[in-house]
C-alpha cells in the first residue's frame, strides 16, 4: 500500500525524523491559511499524488507572496498531473501540501528496502539525491553506498557512521545522520514496510539535516498487524476495479492489454499470461479467484472483468480442483445472464467434473467458445487478438 508524502512526513515526525515544517490543503482558501500559518516566505506547493517526478512534471512550485500561493495554489489543485510515474493519462491532484521552503545546501539520497537475494534489510544512499536513482544506479553506481542489514540484528550506530561516511558528511551532520538512520529502521520494521525513501535528503545553509521528500510503502501482508495504517489508504489514487476486487478477496491487477483473464492459482495466471502474449495479444488484468472460489466469486470477477471498458475479449482458464469444474461453469453462467456480455469468452478447463461443466456452458444457450485443450484456447484467443 502506497501512501501519500503529507502522510508519510506525519509518521515521520512520530519517530523523530525532521521534515519540513507544513501542512496539507484541499482548496485554495486551506492552502492560503497553511501559508499564513507559517508566516514566512517562501512556501512550497506539492501537488500530493502517488507517484514520484512530481518536481520535473511541474507538481512542486516554490511561492514568494500571498498572491503567488493563490494563484499557483489554485493551479495545482484540479490539474492532471503527468510525470514517468503515472503513465500518460496522469493523475488529478486533490490536494497539495504546503511547506516552508527550505535553504537547500545539498540534496541526498536515503533508501530501505528489503533485498530478497540476501534475505536483509538494505539501505543505500547517495550524494546525488533530488535525482532519479535508478538514472543515478545505472550510469553511476560508485555513488551509491549500501549496507546489507541482518534482521536479526538490526541495523546497528556502526552501519549508520558507514553511510554518514560514505556520504562524506561534515561531523555536525553525522551526529544527526546517526539517531535518523536508527530511526528510520525502526519505523521500517515497526510498520511492516516494503520501502521507506527519502529523495531529497537535504542539508541546509543553517546545518540542518531535513527529511525534504518522503515515501513510505507497506507491505500489504502486513496490514493486518496494522489496523492503524489502514486508514491512510487513499480510494482516488487507486483503480476502482482493483478497490472493489479487494472487496472479494479476488486478487485483481489491472494492465494495459486487451484480453481479460480469469484463473485459479497465481502460477496459472502467470502461465495464462504468457499464453496470451504467445498468442500475440496483451492481457487486460490479472485475475485469480483462488484456489476455493465459489460460483459466487467467479461471478464477481467475471464482472469485474466485463466492466473494464479496454476488454476486447475474456479467457477464461481453470483447473478444477478444489474448485469444481461444474461450480465454476454454474458461477459463469449466472454472471453472463446477468451483465450484459458483448466480447467472445474462451473458456478453457479441466479437472474435477470437467464434462459436467462443459455441458452445463453448452446448454446454457450463451455464446461461450469452450476450448477443448489449452492449445486450442490459445488459437482461439490469437483469433480474438486478430479481429
Ligand atoms: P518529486 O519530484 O516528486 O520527488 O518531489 P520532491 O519532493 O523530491 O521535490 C522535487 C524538488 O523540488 C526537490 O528536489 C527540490 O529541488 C525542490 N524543492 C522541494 N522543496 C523545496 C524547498 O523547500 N526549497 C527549495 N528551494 N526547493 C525545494
Ligand atoms: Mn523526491
Amino acid at each position: 500500500m502506497k501512501i501519500h508524502e503529507y502522510q508519510a512526513k506525519q509518521i515521520f515526525a512520530k519517530y523523530s525524523i525532521p521534515v519540513s515544517k507544513g501542512k496539507v490543503a484541499f482548496s485554495v482558501d486551506e492552502a492560503l491559511s497553511v501559508a499564513k500559518e507559517l508566516g514566512k516566505y517562501p512556501v512550497v506547493l506539492k501537488a500530493q499524488i502517488h507517484a514520484g517526478g512530481r518536481g520535473k512534471g511541474g507538481g512542486v512550485k516554490l511561492a514568494n507572496s500571498e498572491s503567488e500561493v493563490k494563484e499557483l495554489a489554485s493551479s495545482l489543485i484540479g490539474m492532471t498531473l503527468v510525470t514517468h510515474q503515472t503513465g500518460p493519462e496522469g493523475k488529478i491532484v486533490k490536494k497539495i501540501l504546503v511547506e516552508e521552503g527550505l535553504p537547500i545546501e545539498s540534496e541526498l539520497y536515503f533508501g530501505m528496502l528489503p533485498d530478497r537475494a540476501t534475505g536483509t534489510i538494505a539501505v543505500m544512499v547517495s550524494s546525488a539525491g533530488g535525482m532519479d536513482i535508478e538514472e543515478v544506479a545505472a550510469k553511476e553506481p560508485e555513488k551509491i553506498i549500501k549496507v546489507n542489514v541482518d534482521p536479526l540484528l538490526g541495523l546497528q550506530p556502526y552501519h549508520a557512521r558507514q553511510l554518514a561516511f560514505g556520504l562524506k558528511l561534515a561531523p555536525e551532520f553525522v551526529k544527526q545522520f546517526v539517531p535518523m538512520a536508527l530511526s528510520l529502521y525502526k519505523l521500517f520494521v515497526e510498520n511492516d514496510c516494503s520501502l521507506v525513501e527519502i529523495n531529497p535528503l537535504i542539508t541546509t545553509f543553517d546545518g540542518r539535516l531535513i527529511a525534504l521528500d518522503a515515501k513510505i510503502n507497506f507491505d500489504d501482508n502486513g496490514l493486518i498487524r496494522h489496523k492503524e495504517l489502514l486508514e491512510l489508504r487513499d480510494p482516488d489514487e487507486e483503480d476502482p476495479l482493483e478497490l472493489e476486487a479487494s472487496k472479494y478477496n479476488l486478487n485483481y491487477i489491472k494492465m494495459n492489454g486487451n484480453i481479460g483473464n480469469m484463473v485459479n492459482g497465481a502460477g496459472l495466471a502467470m502461465a495464462t499470461m504468457d499464453l496470451i502474449k504467445l498468442a500475440g495479444a496483451e492481457p487486460a488484468n490479472f485475475l485469480d479467484v483462488g484456489g476455493g472460489a465459489s460460483a459466487e466469486m467467479v461471478e464477481k470477477g467475471f464482472r469485474i472483468i466485463l466492466s473494464d471498458p479496454n476488454v476486447k475479449g475474456v479467457f477464461i482458464n481453470i483447473f478444477g480442483g478444489i474448485l469444481r469444474c461444474d461450480v465454476l461453469a454454474e458461477g459463469i453462467v449466472q454472471a453472463a445472464k446477468k451483465v450484459e456480455v458483448k466480447v467472445p469468452v474462451v473458456i478453457r478447463m479441466e479437472g474435477t467434473n470437467v464434462e459436467k461443466g462443459r455441458e452445463i456452458l453448452q446448454q446454457s444457450g450463451l455464446n461461450l467458445i469452450v476450448a477443448s485443450d489449452l492449445k486450442d484456447a490459445a488459437q482461439k484467443v490469437a483469433a480474438i487478438a486478430r479481429n
